[in-house]
């Protein structure tokens, strides 16, 4: 009797002890087993054109062939981006073609790690658990200079989503930034007819819409044309952090409507109230007063010692995976598990949450998911499903 009831005792303890990591071994073995989608990675601008060679284990950024595989990461839609201002002076779609060059130099040099696919069923015959599927987005419609012929031209390159606008507005499609009040001031807001036309020739070619970065009125005015589920690439839940950036909630509803995928994005300023206080503190009351202190000895130490403490000030407000989850749960309470998937960011964002350090990290989530009691096939959702049912609606 006495072995027996020890021998409970000792199996209860390690019952105990044991939840944690037994959710951390489950997690893994589904993690790797599932097809993950990411469908935002800034690695391309971030790092090849800094020279990096994504094939080589890197010790710069978030991403690299090796924790891109020690992630689990299947498919990366691989963000191609210009700002405001052009890199070059032959201008955005310039700049849109240099990037997807560097892409087909990864691929073509690399086959054994990286692939293309421009289609759902290239992404079925491809994803393979040592290589990355590698899919194109373009983020920002100021790169089609306004002309369709572009757009055709990004699409045969193979571009399979366009994000309407970035931060800057186009002449065509207002973006969330000026719709917000915090950018360009606007005479009108939403689609013009030409950006009607270009939701229409997205659809056409079997393009994804994405509306992230895209203001209010240019996400219904989409929605109202497109005839295909769209996008939210990195997007995350405007009523658990309201930021311009995110999305509300009677958006989720008609994203849920129209049968389309909001990613969740990782950035700590899109997840966290309490990471964006502590943003606007330090550029604002804080600065100053740092600057109060310092500036009539040396502004240069001012601006270095508001520098250092900003950078301690955010790491410390970081959120952790938690967080990040709480952003998926919010979005299926309200639309549903079939409508949210991941975009993370990663290589755009000078901040990540705890635990999330990189691409690596992924498997993480997994078992946070399933501590919140989400089951295997959610999870199979949620990582990639769910994503690949909107690239399959648009591009079989
Ligand atoms: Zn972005």
């Amino acid at each position: 009797m006495t072995t027996y009831r020890s021998l409970f005792l000792l199996l209860a303890v390690i019952g105990m002890i044991g939840g944690a990591p037994l959710h951390a071994q489950k997690g893994r073995g589904l993690h790797h087993r599932a097809l993950l989608v990411d469908t935002h990675n800034d690695c391309l601008s971030a790092q090849t054109l800094a020279g990096r060679d994504l094939s080589q284990p890197l010790t710069e950024g978030h991403s690299d062939y090796y924790r891109f595989k020690k992630g689990g990461v299947d498919v990366q839609f691989f963000s191609v981006f210009t700002g405001e201002t052009a890199r070059s002076p032959l201008g955005y779609y310039h700049d849109a073609i240099t990037e997807i060059d560097s892409l087909n130099r990864l691929v073509l040099r690399h086959p054994e790690q990286f692939n293309f696919a421009t289609s759902y069923r290239e992404v079925r015959q491809r994803a393979h658990r040592r290589r990355v599927v590698a899919m194109i987005g373009v983020e920002g419609g100021h790169m089609i200079e306004s002309d369709l012929q572009k757009l055709d031209s990004l699409a045969a390159r193979g571009m399979r989503y366009l994000t309407l606008t970035w931060n800057n507005s186009t002449e065509w499609a207002t973006s969330a930034r000026d719709e917000s009040g915090a950018g360009a001031v606007l005479s009108k807001k939403g689609l013009s007819d030409f950006g009607k036309a270009v939701v229409r020739r997205l659809n056409q070619l079997g393009v994804i819409v994405d509306l992230s970065h895209v203001g209010e009125q240019t996400f219904y005015d989409a929605l109202a044309i497109t005839t295909k589920p769209v996008l939210l690439t990195h997007s995350s839940a405007w009523s658990l952090c309201p930021v311009f950036r995110n999305a509300k909630d009677e958006q989720l509803l008609a994203l849920q409507k129209n049968g389309g995928v909001i990613c969740v994005n990782f950035y700590p300023a899109f997840i966290s109230k309490n990471f964006v206080a502590q943003q606007r503190y330090w550029n604002g009351p804080g600065k100053d007063s740092v600057f109060a202190l310092f500036s009539k000895v040396d502004t240069a130490q001012a601006q270095q010692q508001w520098q250092l403490a900003m950078a301690a000030a955010l790491d410390k407000a970081r959120p952790g995976i938690a967080d990040v989850v709480d952003h998926i749960d919010h979005i299926v309470k309200l639309i549903g598990i079939d409508h949210v998937g991941l975009g993370a960011d990663f290589d755009g964002i000078g901040f990540v949450p705890r635990g999330l350090e990189d691409v690596s990290s992924y498997p993480r989530l997994t078992t946070a998911l399933l501590a919140r009691g989400y089951s295997t096939s959610d999870i199979k959702k949620i990582l990639g499903k769910n994503v690949l049912r909107v690239v399959k609606a648009n591009c079989p």
